[in-house]
């Protein structure tokens, strides 16, 4: 941390902020300009909020230097960092990762046939919400724990791999038993007490960005689960709300180089909730491949016309296996391979 002086600050208020800082157990190392008396602050300075500094007088600003996410970050874990599924599936690492399926689990039926031309495609990781945090109360909230059942019991059948929604702390160890990967939503992204649980669970979980939050706050709500002493963590990247309204979330292509420079975590995004539209999705997710991402987690249904969540948005089945062709074919030309054997390109 650095503490800049006021021009004018006065021998009396330097000598304040000296104290206050030996106050706090760390040294200071003070130098003085022409202009002005700048301090810095030796020690680690996480635990201590700028307020402490910002209130004092002759003090100008206050500038950190280190991140509010350590472990997360890519000074502290310099190789990327790969998440190893049980069924073998990698995300992160050289290949780019697939997890498919619905919005929501309708059914057995609607999952079996999903999980069937999913995996037909060669992904092997099953999405699927057992518990919906709609908007609105009125909307379809979930099969909730028949939903995990049917998902384990499907995702078994295919050999695959599941990934679901977790929302309360309690849910945790019901959702770690069924599901390879927890996932928290955007709407989740900061409650702490969830990814706290997250992180006991020891399992991977897949962290979605909030709509209105910044990066360096995906990656401290993602410390939350690090620091908890679970390293595997993906963060997804799924839209933010912007004062544009042609597509559902406005996806920040950008926080896809800033993500994997920022931290060593598999960096993840989903077109499907950025787009709104499935006629958007694929665009979307070739970019997001492009910028360097590690994983697509995507919608699709087998009548999006009646899905009871996000059928707009949700990939038929035709649409889906192409999107696969299109992912191996852009993956190749940026470098990397797939963890999905898809008919052309990087097979
Ligand atoms: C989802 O992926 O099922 C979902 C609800 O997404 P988000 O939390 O990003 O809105
Ligand atoms: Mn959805």
């Amino acid at each position: 941390m650095v503490i800049v002086m006021q021009a004018h600050a006065t021998a009396v208020q330097l000598e304040q902020v000296l104290s206050r800082i030996e106050a706090l157990g760390f040294h200071a190392h003070v130098s003085s300009g022409s202009e002005r008396t700048v301090i810095g602050l030796i020690g680690d300075e996480r635990p201590i909020e700028t307020e402490v500094f910002e209130v004092l007088e002759g003090v100008e600003r206050v500038v950190r230097i280190l991140h509010s996410y350590k472990l997360a970050s890519r000074d502290f874990h310099l190789e990327d960092r790969v998440i190893e599924l049980p069924n073998g599936v990698r995300l992160g690492g050289s290949a780019v990762t697939v997890m498919g399926g619905p919005c929501a689990v309708e059914s057995r039926e609607q999952l079996r046939e999903t999980a069937e031309y999913v995996s037909a495609a060669g992904v092997r990781v099953l999405r699927g919400g057992a518990y919906k945090p709609r908007t609105s109360p009125y909307s379809f909230q979930g099969l909730g724990e028949k939903g995990l059942r049917m998902l384990r019991e499907v995702a078994d059948e295919m050999g695959m791999a599941v990934v679901t929604e977790v929302v309360t702390p309690e849910d945790v160890p019901l959702v770690a038993e069924h599901a390879e990967i927890l996932q928290v939503g955007a709407r989740n992204m900061q409650n702490y007490r969830l990814l706290q649980a997250c992180g006991e669970a020891g399992q991977p979980v897949l962290l979605k960005r909030g709509l209105g939050s910044t990066l360096e706050e995906l990656l401290a709500a993602a410390e939350y689960v690090l620091s908890s002493g679970n390293e595997q963590v993906a963060v997804c990247e799924r839209g933010i709300r912007t004062f544009e309204t042609a597509t559902r979330f406005t996806l920040d292509i950008g926080a896809v180089p800033v993500l994997k420079h920022m931290t060593s975590l598999p960096v993840v995004v989903d077109p499907s909730h950025a787009a709104g539209r499935a006629d958007y999705v694929g665009a979307i997710a070739r970019a997001g491949v492009a910028a360097g991402a590690d994983g697509l987690l995507i919608e699709t249904h087998p009548r999006p016309a009646e899905a009871l969540s996000d059928g707009a948005q949700s990939l038929d089945p035709a649409a889906f296996r192409n999107l696969m062709d299109e992912v191996a074919r852009v993956a190749d030309a940026v470098g990397r391979t797939t963890t999905f054997a898809a008919a052309a390109g990087a097979a």
